[in-house]
């Protein structure tokens, strides 16, 4: 997978290196400033929340059964019983699960 990384950073690290001439600072500074830039979108992560959920069936008896919402937009995971079947929200974020605390 490819990695990126902002031209803003990469002009500080070099505008702080202490082994590099003012010029030679510059010119890799231009250098930078001049390369095309990607189009990159940054990636928003979310993870499926669980929420325990016990309803009385009879005087004696429980269902318990877990929902998941979206950390990120709160939407309930509905038609999965399994959240590593839904890798992502519908609204975009990729999704984590978070452990059972
Ligand atoms: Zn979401």
């Amino acid at each position: 997978m490819a990695e990126y990384i902002k031209k803003s950073i990469a002009i500080a690290i070099i505008s702080n290196s202490a082994d590099l001439y003012p010029f030679e600072k510059n010119q890799a500074i231009h250098r930078i400033e001049v390369s095309p830039a990607a189009d990159v979108v940054q990636v928003v992560r979310g993870r499926w929340i669980p929420e325990h959920h016990k309803d009385k069936v009879s005087q004696t008896e429980y269902h318990s059964y877990i929902w998941y919402h979206c950390s990120e937009c709160g939407r309930r995971l509905i038609g999965c019983r399994n959240p590593q079947e839904a890798p992502y929200c519908h609204c975009g974020a990729k999704m984590d699960l978070m452990e059972d605390v």
